[in-house]
């Protein structure tokens, strides 16, 4: 926290970090839970296909069969029914989903999160900038006994300071003596706080105002340039000393001024300006201004009532306040401003909820995620704007357990925290051990939580939540290296379209898998099924192979392509550890294996049978499977629906894909090379006709009970 003087002697790689990154970047291991239970699935079964095959081998011999035929039927067996392209395939398919988050301001820095973003229950966000605009402006001000409005939008400093409606005509003398009588003391004094406690800028470029800092101080340049106030004017009648940094446990930064007047310069005291959280002010205030520059009493009352009215139209509270110290003073400390201020007013600054927040949130609601809101602000500052922006609590809530402040959490048992935590919707005033807190709670429920967060005291809570996501644009390093996510805009709509992602992802991933477990399945059946009872082997080691590494990559891959399904955000989250194969897609692989399997036997033997070569029934095999799987790929273009319910043409690639696989399947049949190479033989038109239509067959079989078990669940929903 705080300023400090760098000086820049290398950049990029050539710095520390930069090859400490490298050493990361070069060692990234695109590994999820999911695709390590894959990889372990598919050792396993290497290992029981690797025994069968061995046996196999053993079985043939042991009944005299020559033993290069059965050593190559083990072979078959084992590149068959081996899904070797599975953990490669999954990776892959990850490594593009990353890739859209990644276009969509959503950076994934650590690869579970892309499978656990689908099952998120709860999102819990900030405020300020996340769900907010985080464009501050001014709109009201308190000193003393009035309350004064301040028109204008954005940062741009034009606009007047109201009172009764009335536009005021002031012109503040900086040179003044803080402590000699004047009409709007307090006003100014407030004004003048704001400015000068205060680290950020505000540039004009192009007739466009940019802001440098906070946009919380710059809002407050501009309320004071509405006053008059002439900057550099009261930067060098005022230069500072020392400053106290604004952290957010604290809530409040300080700044140490001595006047630079010409007469006296030793005698004139110094000031320090405080400006902060309400709470953290009024606590510390004894005494208040007035208009007329008299100390007075503070009216407590009246300023709550104040800020309870602001905070309830949304507005965010700051208070301002002084401290005259003696003129030797050199430092501010904590304890110096701990008490004896002078309170000055308030300035009360609207921060709009992002639009596109509004919809983020009721999509999130639609998909059965809770949104909650936590903050720092003031508890009726967040829950003006959570009801804006149309966050839900429990129905069974009062309207005091909509929102929560910090303090009142802290009073909360372990039990009762958990009951709030679920069934609330904002946490205001929260201190990052309440974060930490809040997590455990929602998790201790069963709940995968993703929680947003910027500050280093953030760390903890980012690391325990489910989905840690950290700010691009207004986040530390420590918040960013704790987060598995970083938005690259601090928008709250990138967490949703992040997890509308991670669930595609996940269909993408199942889809791949019911698409390909059938093939292998069915070679190892067709092999099986040969060495069993003593048959040739309808396909070739070297057929398979060709098969499953064309298809797995023409075909298959070419899924991580298929657009989100229709209604995607419209069902509950995924329940972690629940099986991704569910008994309705088992059935689905074992009846499509089946139909592999009847029809490769089905066209070897008929071309057996009507005296072809061996080449041409082994040919005919080799396409019904490459044809079955295309034609059961474009079944698996989506679980639950039709393929022309998704459209037709929606997914480019897979139509690329396929049709440079049917060239691939020409080439293989008809040209002498691969004739040679892989034992091939060319086919004849009604031979060729005999595999499209077995292979439709596939088709329509899987699109039947899809329609059959949509109208059951129609049926049931009625
Ligand atoms: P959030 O960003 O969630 O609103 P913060 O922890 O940043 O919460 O701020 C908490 C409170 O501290 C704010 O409500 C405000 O009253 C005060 N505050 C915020 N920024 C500043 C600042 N730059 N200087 C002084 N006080 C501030
Ligand atoms: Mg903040």
């Amino acid at each position: 926290y705080g300023t400090a003087t760098g000086i820049v002697v290398e950049t990029g790689d050539g710095t520390e970090i930069g090859q400490i990154n490298t050493l990361i970047a070069n060692a990234t291991i695109l590994a999820t839970p999911l695709t390590k239970k894959i990889s372990e699935f598919s050792e396993l079964l290497l290992k029981i296909i690797l025994v069968l095959a061995g046996l196999t081998f053993v079985v043939g011999w042991l009944h005299g069969q020559p033993v290069l035929e059965t050593f190559m039927a083990a072979v078959a067996l084992a590149v068959g029914a081996i899904p070797e392209g599975l953990p490669a395939a999954m990776s892959i398919m990850l490594a593009i989903g990353v890739n859209k988050m990644a276009k969509r301001h959503a950076i994934i820095r650590k690869m579970p999160a892309v499978e656990t973003l689908g099952s998120t229950t709860v999102i819990c966000s900030d405020k300020t900038g996340t769900l907010t605009q985080n464009q501050m402006t001014v709109q009201q001000i308190f000193t003393d006994q009035d309350t004064y409005g301040v028109t204008g939008t954005g940062y741009i400093p034009k606009g007047d300071i109201l009172f009764n409606n009335k536009k005021l005509d002031l012109q503040p003398d900086v040179q003044q003596n803080i402590s000699s009588p004047a009409q709007f003391s307090a006003l100014y004094e407030t004004l003048k706080a704001g400015l000068l406690c205060n680290d950020s800028r505000l540039l004009e470029k192009e007739g466009q105002w940019k802001i440098d800092g906070d946009p919380t101080e710059a809002a407050l340049i501009s309320s004071a340039l509405k006053a008059n106030f002439n900057l550099t004017e009261l930067d060098q009648m005022f230069p500072r000393l020392d400053t106290l940094p604004f952290e957010s446990q604290h809530q409040y930064m300080a700044t140490l001024h001595k006047p630079a007047t010409e007469s006296s310069a030793e005698s004139e005291n110094s000031v320090i300006y405080i400006k902060g959280s309400v709470e953290s002010i009024l606590k510390r205030s004894t005494t208040a201004l007035n208009n007329q520059n008299q100390l007075t009493d503070i009216d407590s009352a009246r300023i709550f009532k104040e800020i309870d009215r602001m905070a309830a139209k949304g507005l965010r509270v700051l208070a301002f306040a002084r401290k005259i110290v003696p003129a030797n003073t050199q430092q501010v400390t904590h304890e110096t401003v701990d008490s004896q201020l002078t309170f000055l007013g308030l300035q009360a600054m609207m921060d709009p909820p992002r639009q596109e927040a509004v919809s983020a949130v009721k999509a999130c609601q639609a998909a059965g995620i809770q949104v909650k809101m936590i903050t720092g602000d003031h508890v009726a500052t967040a829950a003006a704007i959570a009801k804006q922006i149309g966050l839900k609590g429990s129905v069974h809530n009062t309207a005091e357990q909509y929102a929560y402040s910090g303090h009142a959490l802290a009073e909360l048992s372990d039990e009762k925290l958990v009951e709030v935590a679920e069934n609330s919707a904002v946490f205001a005033r929260v201190t990052p051990e309440q974060k930490l807190r809040l997590v455990e709670a929602l998790q201790s429920k069963g709940h995968i939580v993703a929680m947003t967060g910027d500050g280093v005291n953030d760390a903890p809570a980012l690391k325990q939540a489910d989905i840690g996501i950290a700010m691009g644009l207004g986040g530390t390093e420590v918040a960013k290296e704790a987060a598995d996510m970083i938005l690259t805009n601090d928008n709250f709509a990138t967490i949703e379209a992040a997890v509308e992602e991670g669930r595609s992802v996940f269909d993408n991933l199942v889809k791949f898998i019911t698409w390909t477990l059938p093939t292998n399945a069915g070679e190892g059946l067709v092999i099986l099924t040969a060495i069993v009872f003593g048959l040739t082997l309808p396909i070739t080691p070297v057929q398979i192979l060709w098969i499953n590494m064309t298809t797995a990559l023409l075909l298959g891959l070419m899924l991580a392509f298929e657009n989100k399904e229709p209604g995607l955000m419209k069902q509950p989250p995924r329940k972690p550890g629940t099986p991704i194969i569910n008994i309705e897609l088992s059935i689905r692989i074992i009846t499509v294996s089946v139909l592999m399997l009847a029809g490769a036997y089905g066209l070897f033997n008929w071309a057996i049978y009507s005296h072809h070569s061996l080449e041409t029934a082994r040919t005919l095999a080799v396409n019904m499977f490459v044809f079955g799987e295309i034609f059961y790929l474009f079944n698996c273009r989506s679980l639950r629906f039709s393929m022309f319910k998704i459209g037709f043409f929606s997914n480019r690639w897979l139509l690329i894909g396929v049709t440079a696989m049917i060239a691939l399947q020409v080439f293989f049949t008809h040209s002498t090379i691969m004739n040679r190479t892989f034992g091939s033989a060319p086919l004849s038109l009604s031979q060729w006709g005999a595999v499209i239509v077995s292979a439709l067959i596939i088709y329509f079989v899987v699109d039947l009970e899809k329609r059959y078990r949509n109208r059951k669940v129609l049926q049931n929903s009625n």
